[in-house]
């Protein structure tokens, strides 16, 4: 077999592992976020895999991401996080998808429509997306459905602030919406109800004990935002490896590839690898060094299109396999070192999935 040089691997067992190990740890079932092609995993591959962990419901952005697993698993629960049109009403009726309910407006214009649908109420605690706010028009949107027979089964949240440093904003937004659970489910039982992303479901909290449900998204897939550390318990699933192309000796002064803003302090060695933004690699990443034999190396000078340079002693050779990300070099750890959100980087690489 020829050794590709550049080289992604998704550990899809690694992924069932940690959908089973999340809901575990959380003490109740999940909602998997499968959006942007599951975070770039390949969104039919992921949702099986996410299903052999015992997850089997998913939450979406598009219509044609919620029918693209329905196509594949009939049996999975799809909820469509953004607004539908109409003709996706339709769709989602006869493929028998649930549906966020994102504002009063959208179910005044679709109520008529609506019959027969899973609807999930979404509150607006401050994120400013989508949602109603507070309790008084969620008790609208509850008459409305009450009105023209419809099915409100659940009711969910986003928290924008939950990785933040001070947490104060996010603890008033968790009151908020646990304000509105106990005025609507004074008046309706919600089958699901859900809020927690990966920043909020590892923290336990037990204020959001009333959300039976958790809804992770990169957590699923091996990864946690900044400050946290990934739990002992959680596999990371994302392998991508490149090979050293050649080596060369830069003298003090001298620069590196395209422009001047990379000058060797000293007498350097440097190796090229075949990898740059074009593969999808974030120029952020050159915050965090490579490994080779386990061993770090700091990437010098910039990241370009399709090379990187980095800083190397004698022990390297051309052909040694490089690690960009794996077991020591974590792609969410962009986000602590390198100025990137922590999706970010999976859902950049050219992953091929
Ligand atoms: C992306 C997203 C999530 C998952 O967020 P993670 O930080 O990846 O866990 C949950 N809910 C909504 C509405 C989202 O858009």
């Amino acid at each position: 077999m020829t050794l590709r040089t550049n080289q992604v691997t998704i550990d899809y067992r690694a992924v069932t592992k940690n959908a089973a190990a999340v809901s575990r740890f959380a003490g109740k079932r999940i909602i998997a976020v499968v959006k942007n092609n599951a975070y770039n995993f390949g969104i039919v591959k992921a949702v099986s895999a996410l299903m052999d962990g015992g997850a089997d419901h998913f939450a979406v952005t598009l219509a044609e991401e919620a029918a693209e697993i329905k196509h594949a698993r009939r049996g999975a629960y799809v909820l469509q996080l953004n607004p539908a049109s109409e003709s996706e009403i339709r769709a989602a009726r006869s493929r028998d998808i649930a549906l966020s309910v994102t504002g009063l407006p959208w179910l005044e214009t679709h109520k008529k429509s609506l019959r027969g649908i899973d609807l999930h109420i979404k509150i607006n605690v401050g994120m400013n997306r989508y949602g109603l706010r507070g309790a008084r028009e969620a008790r609208r949107a509850l008459e409305l459905c009450a009105e023209y027979g419809l099915s409100p089964v659940g009711l969910h949240t986003h928290f924008p602030l939950a990785e933040e440093e001070d947490l104060t904003g996010h603890d008033r937004q968790i009151d908020e919406f646990a304000a509105v659970y106990r005025e609507l489910s004074a008046l309706r039982e919600f089958s699901y109800i859900h809020a927690e992303n990966t920043a909020t479901l590892l923290r336990r909290d037990p204020r959001l004990s009333f959300c039976n449900y958790g809804r992770p998204g990169i957590l699923l897939y091996g990864y946690v935002p900044p400050p946290a550390e990934p739990p002992e318990w959680l596999a990371p699933t994302l392998f991508a490896s490149t090979r050293v192309v050649d080596l060369h000796t830069v003298l003090e002064g001298e620069h590196l590839g395209y422009g001047t803003s990379f000058s060797a302090p000293r007498e350097l060695k440097i190796a090229v690898l075949p990898i740059g933004y074009g593969n999808g690699l974030l120029r952020a990443r050159k915050a965090m060094p490579v490994y080779i034999d386990g061993r770090p190396y700091p990437i010098a000078g910039g990241i370009s299109m399709s090379h990187t340079y980095i800083e190397t002693d004698d022990s390297v050779k051309i052909g040694d396999e490089v690690e960009i990300y794996g077991r020591n070099a974590r792609p969410d750890r962009l986000a602590a070192v390198g100025l990137a959100a922590n999706s970010e980087q999976t859902t950049a690489l050219h992953t091929g999935a």
